[in-house]
C-alpha cells in the first residue's frame, strides 16, 4: 500500500471538520463584542475567507497552525518530504489568495489558531485591524 494514502485520507477528513473551529468561534465572539457585523465563508471571494466585514472590505482568515504550517509547529517526523511539499503548496496558496484579495481592494488579517491561547492578544489584533481605515 502507498504510504501516502493514510495522511492524504486524514487530510481530507480534517478539511471537512475545519469549519467553525474554536479559534474561529473566538474570533467571531470578539468581532461581535466590538460591535461589527460580519459574514462567514463568502464563497465568491478568493480563498473563501472565514470572516468578512463587507462594508469595510476586510477579510479574516483563521488558519489552523498545522495545515498552514505556522512557526509554532514542527514538521511531522514521518513522510517529511510529503509534508514539506504539502505545507509549501498550502503556504504558496495562502500568499496567492492574500495577494489577489489585496489587489481587489480588500484588507486581510490572518489569525492563527494558536492565538486562542492568548485571547487578549487576539482581541488586540482584531480591534486594530477593524479600526484601521
Ligand atoms: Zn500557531
Amino acid at each position: 500500500m502507498d504510504h501516502l494514502t493514510k495522511p492524504q485520507r486524514s487530510e481530507a477528513m480534517k478539511k471537512v471538520g475545519t469549519r467553525n473551529t474554536p479559534a474561529e468561534r473566538l474570533v467571531k465572539t470578539v468581532i461581535r463584542s466590538l460591535g461589527y457585523r460580519f459574514r462567514t465563508n463568502l464563497a465568491s471571494l478568493a480563498g473563501k475567507p472565514d470572516v468578512v466585514i463587507q462594508g469595510q472590505r476586510k477579510a479574516i482568515f483563521v488558519h489552523g497552525c498545522f495545515w498552514h504550517f505556522h512557526a509554532c509547529k514542527r514538521l511531522p517526523k514521518s513522510n517529511r518530504a510529503f509534508w514539506l511539499s504539502k505545507f509549501e503548496s498550502n503556504k504558496a496558496r495562502d500568499r496567492r489568495v492574500v495577494r489577489d484579495l489585496k489587489k481587489s481592494g480588500w484588507k486581510v488579517l490572518v489569525v492563527w489558531e494558536c492565538w486562542k491561547k492568548r485571547p487578549d492578544y487576539l482581541k488586540k489584533r482584531i480591534a486594530a485591524f477593524l479600526s484601521d481605515h
